[in-house]
């Protein structure tokens, strides 16, 4: 039986909540060689739709 090591690497911070973010936790990395949690990530593209679709409401409503 062999037996799976894992190490844990300490890749950074996190973009978005600054902690510490491991090769063992699922993250993305961005272009400029910055990377985030992927739930982090996730979370922040959510709220940025959710912001612009905001924005476009708001939009709209002045609109008329
Ligand atoms: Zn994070």
């Amino acid at each position: 039986m062999k037996k799976k090591k894992i190490k844990s690497l300490l890749i950074g911070l996190c973009r978005h909540c600054n902690k510490q973010l491991m090769n063992t936790d699922s993250f993305v990395s961005f272009a400029d060689k910055k990377s985030a949690h992927f739930n982090c990530y996730k979370k922040d593209t959510e709220q940025q739709q959710e912001k612009y679709y905001a924005n476009g409401r708001k939009e709209e409503v002045s609109l008329f």
